[in-house]
């Protein structure tokens, strides 16, 4: 308790850090005669970065770090956030990304070729719906 004092400690980056580990640990074991070989140093090298972020005492980089991990995890939720509502909506509705501005766009499915006409930035394109 004592030692910790100061300290870093577990947070949420350290927990994906672990979680990750595990995984490479456990794929190293499974083929350990191929690719497994390659992966032990790796899970090695990432298990002492983690233990040196729990034990590190530099707080604000530590903190800076878990932040920048929390921005990455929400963006890549977020994007799966959509590609779940696009494949509950696929029946329905076809989606295209609009080549000026990269915004996606929903169309209804079954109008043939037609015009898409992006809101966002005012482009058009043909597209098949
Ligand atoms: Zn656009």
């Amino acid at each position: 308790m004592q030692f910790m004092i100061g300290r870093n400690g577990n947070d949420e980056l350290n927990r994906f850090l672990l979680a990750v580990d595990m995984v490479l640990i456990l794929l190293s074991v499974i083929f350990s005669r191929g690719i497994g070989r390659f992966l032990s140093p790796v899970a090695l090298v990432l298990l002492g970065f983690t233990y040196y972020r729990m034990f590190s005492r530099d707080l604000i980089r530590r903190s800076d770090e878990n932040a920048r991990y929390f921005r990455i995890r929400e963006r890549v939720l977020s994007a799966l956030r959509v590609r779940k509502e696009q494949w509950v909506q696929r029946k329905d509705y076809k989606f295209f990304v609009c080549p000026a501005c990269k915004a996606t766009l929903r169309v209804p499915k079954g109008r043939g070729k037609i015009k898409i006409v992006c809101r966002k930035c005012g482009n058009s394109f043909m597209g098949k719906s």
